[in-house]
């Protein structure tokens, strides 16, 4: 596989931002679910940072939390348009209403079929609550209930997201600049 150079790591959204973001999010999703069986699912690894985060930013007494792993990309900056359930929700998520929460939604492909998976599970309601919406290569629409920021273009790491698994642990969000490009 091609080695991918990083030139430069630029600053998109400071610490700051996010956690701002993720509190407002708390709040409108606190509102929204209180009446509802909220089911919290992160889907690992890229959203690990954001679910934690939000998790509890969310005021729910009776919320559950449960994880998915799906992937569609190799260790390249580009998606291969396959998903695969690698390790699936461990809850019985049948009658519950489900939030799935993820780092980024690119194609849309890996999040157009998780949330057919939940619905064949038996969730009642599925929704999504992204970190990133990036809009550049779409492919796939799907509905996205809650984001932190949009994304026009650009390929980002830190605040869980990765490149070859690199740069998960940075706490603010940066576009990568590749050398020979
Ligand atoms: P999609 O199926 O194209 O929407 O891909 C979503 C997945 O691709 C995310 O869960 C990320 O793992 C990965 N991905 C998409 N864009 C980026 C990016 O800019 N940085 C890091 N990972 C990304
Ligand atoms: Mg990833």
């Amino acid at each position: 596989m091609e080695e991918l150079q990083v030139k430069e790591l630029k600053p998109v959204f400071t610490h700051e931002q996010l956690q701002e973001r993720v509190q407002a999010l708390g709040k409108e999703i606190s509102a929204d679910y209180h009446d509802k069986k909220l089911c919290c699912v992160c889907i690992l690894k890229g959203a690990i940072p954001f679910f934690s985060d939000l998790i509890r930013a969310i005021d729910h007494p009776q919320m559950v939390i449960d994880t998915l792993r799906a992937s569609s990309y190799g260790n390249t900056d580009h998606s291969s348009g396959k998903v695969n359930f690698i390790k699936d929700v461990e809850l019985d998520v049948t009658g519950l209403d489900v939030l799935l929460v993820e780092d980024v939604v690119d194609t849309g492909l890996t999040m157009h079929e998780i949330v057919q998976h939940m619905y064949a599970k038996g969730a009642r309601s599925v929704k999504i609550a992204v970190c990133i919406d990036k809009k550049e290569r779409r492919q796939v629409e799907v509905d996205i209930a809650y984001h932190a920021f949009t994304l026009e273009e650009g390929f980002i790491v830190g605040y869980g997201l990765d490149l070859g698994e690199h740069y998960r642990q940075l706490d603010g969000i940066f576009e990568v600049v590749l050398a020979n490009r």
